[in-house]
């Protein structure tokens, strides 16, 4: 389970300080499926870094299962963020000089996971990009990267899937398939926060949490 109390984020100091986060207190239970929508430089991004620990709060506290995440150290930081968080972007960020088949087997590597045939294999199968797998992401079509990106997500098994925009880059059509991706990872029990523009998207979710200028509004 993810609880924040009162987080703040600051950029900069002084007069040139934004004010990204003034204050988000919120429990999000451990399998659920919630979105998070707000203008243009409302925080959004912010706080979906901070959850996943690529970031770190200037005030307030982030429990991750009990633990005090806002005090861990980097080094503590960079574990939690291994054994917990995955994350898909809207750009996809995927290594262009790689396979689709060796981008979604990277998590594993790093990991110094053994015998990782079989499980890029199988989740391959199931974001349906078996068949391009020697391709390199430039030669396929932004859904095709972008489930690309969600199988690299998925692999490690991480309990917790974060996605920024993840169909901003996408037609609707693409875009909403990309979405039946997310769902069958919540169903399988995982839980994801993702980001969005598109009401449509978001009401897909269990659960819309909406931002303006740093705070949640309802
Ligand atoms: P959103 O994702 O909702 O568009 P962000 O979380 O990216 O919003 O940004 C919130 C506010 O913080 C904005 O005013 C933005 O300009 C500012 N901001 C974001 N990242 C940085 C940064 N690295 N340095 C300075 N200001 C930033
Ligand atoms: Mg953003």
């Amino acid at each position: 389970m993810i609880k924040l109390e009162e987080l703040t984020k600051d950029y900069g100091k002084g007069e040139s300080c934004t004010h990204a986060l003034r204050g988000i207190s919120l429990t999000i239970e451990k399998g659920s499926y919630v979105s998070i929508v707000g203008t243009s430089g409302s925080g959004k991004s912010t706080l979906l870094h901070i959850l996943g620990g690529m970031d770190t709060a200037t005030g307030g506290k982030y429990y991750f299962d009990g633990q005090l995440v806002s005090d861990y150290s980097l080094k503590q930081l960079e574990d939690f963020r291994r054994k917990n968080i995955s994350f898909v972007f809207q750009n996809f960020a995927l290594m262009n000089q790689y396979s689709i088949y060796e981008n979604v087997e990277m998590p594993l590597i790093a990991r110094h996971i053994k015998n990782r045939k079989k499980l890029v294999c199988d989740v391959l199968e199931r974001l349906g990009i078996s068949e391009i797998k020697d391709k390199k992401p430039l030669k396929v079509s932004g859904g095709q990267q972008q489930r690309c990106a969600i199988a690299r997500a998925i692999v490690s098994d991480s309990p917790v899937i974060l996605a920024d925009e993840p169909t901003g880059a996408l037609d609707q059509k693409t875009g909403s398939e990309i979405i039946d991706c997310f769902e069958d990872i919540h169903k399988s029990g995982k839980t994801v926060i993702l980001i969005t523009h598109d009401m449509k998207v978001a009401e897909r979710s269990e659960r819309i949490i909406r931002i303006e200028d740093g705070r949640i509004t309802d």
